[in-house]
């Protein structure tokens, strides 16, 4: 395969420049969040009071971590590095697990994150030839403008159609022969499901590639997706704190995603101890935001679980490669004691055949013991009405998930569409357990 590059110097960049290249960045980010009244006093205390304290990369871990207790504490302007007028756009996190963050940017910063997305989007194969059409929410959530503005730097003709109303995204993948599609997976599934509904024919579509991120999603519903729709699809990652898309994406090869190291100092730790665990092995990642000027943010516990590929990549880029993200840690689910991630949940059902492309987990107590029931949506050759071939397919699932998780759930077959979809991120998981306090 002939790999195409967007800035082939700094993604092929040998190892020994990007170093010295991030270690001059981490200077800079040090000095100017030294300047903001949140930081400067928690470096001080850490013994950093000028950024000439920063010798070597090994001295990033001398720094605090950064949490997102730290970004509500801090809100609104107490990270800020630059003077307000030099503020041009504010986004804020989804608010996934709480009151939700703000990051403040600067032309510059909107500047680079365009540039990361472009590579991000150039990587994945797409040229200016590429009808885009974004169907992700726009707004202060950063998924929409972030790849709005990288695919334009690309050159692509971009429609910026947001999420939901499929029928109206259809007719548009249609009328302007859409080739490339950006959304979360769980809404690329809803939309194949959609697509039958509606008697839409696929041979009228120009689809050859989507963008699929905001949320974990396994290997198995990747196939899925491409087996369904016939496209290409391409895992995106990022988070608001650390401007949004971009953080990381996948090359032609589809064998993790690179993370800009030019613009992000990446760990992975142990969620526990805090310590970097080996190369290959699973932990939170830690990312450190390198050249933005507005919201400098050191040392971001994402509490997102990935590991590092320990192998280079076939394409050709020397930017180091994480795994699919696993889950986040405070997605982790104890049922009677046991550890579960709904991701071991949702490859059972998507690499179950016959299910349908959506499901809902649900913990609830039932007595002492707490209830697992997960309902699974059929798939379009499954007839509700014959209860034969669904015991067994009810059967099948419930054997999968014992042997995967460890739990005896009890397995609800529902019929296609009947399921919630969410316009954003999917809510997979109802858990009504009384929580401790
Ligand atoms: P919130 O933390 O409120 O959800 P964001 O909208 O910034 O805020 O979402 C970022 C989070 O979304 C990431 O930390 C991660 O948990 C999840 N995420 C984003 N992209 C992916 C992806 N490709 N795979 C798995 N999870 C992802
Ligand atoms: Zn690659």
């Amino acid at each position: 395969m002939r790999y195409q590059y967007w800035d082939e110097k700094t993604e092929t960049m040998p190892r020994g420049e990007l170093e010295a290249l991030q270690l001059d960045a981490l200077r800079a980010a040090v000095a100017r969040a030294l300047g903001t009244t949140y930081n400067a006093p928690r470096l001080a205390a850490a013994g950093i009071r000028d950024s000439s304290d920063i010798r070597s990369l090994d001295d990033l871990r001398r720094l605090p971590f950064t949490t997102k207790h730290d970004l509500r504490e801090s809100f609104p302007y107490g990270m800020l590095a630059v003077p307000k007028e030099e503020v041009v756009r504010l986004h804020a996190s989804s608010g996934t697990t709480g009151v939700p963050t703000t990051i403040y940017f600067t032309r510059k910063d909107i500047s680079r994150w365009s540039s990361n997305m472009a590579r991000s989007i150039f990587a994945s194969g797409c040229t200016s030839a590429d009808v885009f059409q974004n169907m992700i929410t726009y707004g202060i959530f950063t998924g929409g403008l972030g790849l709005h503005y990288g695919a334009e730097k690309v050159g692509m003709l971009v429609i910026p159609a947001g999420p939901g109303n499929t029928p109206r995204q259809f007719r548009m993948m249609r009328d302007y022969g859409t080739t490339v599609v950006h959304s979360t997976p769980s809404f690329l599934l809803h939309v194949q499901s959609k697509m039958i509904e509606e008697g839409i024919d696929r041979a009228d579509l120009k689809l050859r590639k989507a963008f699929a991120g905001a949320e974990p999603y396994s290997e198995d519903t990747r196939r899925r997706i491409e087996a369904l729709l016939d496209i290409d699809v391409y895992n995106s990652y990022g988070l608001s704190e650390m401007n949004g898309p971009g953080v990381a994406f996948e090359c032609q090869a589809k064998d993790g995603m690179h993370l800009w190291e030019d613009g992000y100092l990446a760990e992975i730790v142990d969620p526990d101890t805090l310590e970097p665990v080996p190369d290959g092995t699973v932990g939170e990642l830690v990312l450190t935001i390198l050249c933005r000027e507005a919201s400098v943010i050191l040392r971001y516990r994402t509490r997102d679980l990935t590991a590092f590929y320990t192998e280079p990549c076939a394409c050709g880029r020397t930017h180091r490669r994480i795994h699919r993200i696993k889950g986040r840690t405070d997605d982790m689910l104890i049922i009677n004691g046991v550890n579960v991630f709904p991701s071991q949940i949702e490859e059972v059902i998507m690499s179950t055949r016959e299910a349908g492309n959506n499901y809902l987990i649900q913990v609830e107590k039932e007595g002492a013991l707490d209830r697992l029931t997960v309902k699974t949506e059929v798939g379009p050759e499954i007839f509700m009405d014959d209860a034969r071939p669904l015991n067994a397919l009810r059967e099948r699932i419930r054997h999968a998930l014992q042997a995967s998780i460890s739990i005896n759930p009890k397995v609800e077959l529902v019929e296609s569409g009947s399921l919630p979809v969410a316009e954003g991120k999917a809510k997979r998981v109802v858990d009504t357990r009384p929580r401790d306090v």
